[in-house]
């Protein structure tokens, strides 16, 4: 897409340091890591959100992304990794190119997700929000029909 600056990554339109590529998605390091060695992969073919991404490249993103954190874990002796993706402005989303972080973690290296942690108000909370999400969530099958 014109302007993207991924999609000019990906074209060798401006510079990258790309860890790998294929005819699908394309992993390059993040030039603002959250810990050295930090990696965003992306799927070839633009798209915003990662909802439109066709399954079969979105398992292979996750694949490629999981393997590389592996690599993560024994060429920087990490020890873990975390899988990111920001869908959309609200949730921290940036460049609007779909894209998943993969980033090293060690042990007491000081960066938390600050995640807080909210409480239902009772069971049928939790019940009702589970009806009112599901009559949304179509899997990819049924929402071709
Ligand atoms: P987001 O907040 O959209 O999930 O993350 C966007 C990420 O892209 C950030 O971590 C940021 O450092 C990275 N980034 C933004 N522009 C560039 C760039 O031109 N090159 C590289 N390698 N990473 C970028
Ligand atoms: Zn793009």
């Amino acid at each position: 897409m014109d302007g993207c600056i991924f999609c000019k990554i990906i074209k060798k339109e401006i510079p990258a340091t790309i860890l790998y590529q294929d005819e699908q998605v394309t992993a390059f390091l993040d030039i603002a890591p959250i810990n050295l060695g930090h990696i965003l992969v992306i799927p070839n073919e633009h798209h915003c959100s990662a909802s439109t991404i066709p399954e079969a490249v979105a398992g292979h993103l996750f694949k490629v992304a999981t393997e590389l954190g592996i690599a993560l874990k024994r060429a920087c002796n990490a020890d873990a990794y975390n899988l990111h993706l920001a869908d959309g402005t609200a949730a921290g989303q940036v460049v609007m190119h779909a894209h998943l972080h993969v980033v090293p973690r060690f042990i007491d290296d000081h960066f938390h997700w600050n995640w807080r942690q909210l409480a239902y108000a009772s069971p049928d909370a939790m019940n009702e929000m589970k009806a009112t999400i599901l009559s949304k969530f179509r899997l990819p099958t049924e929402s071709a029909e």
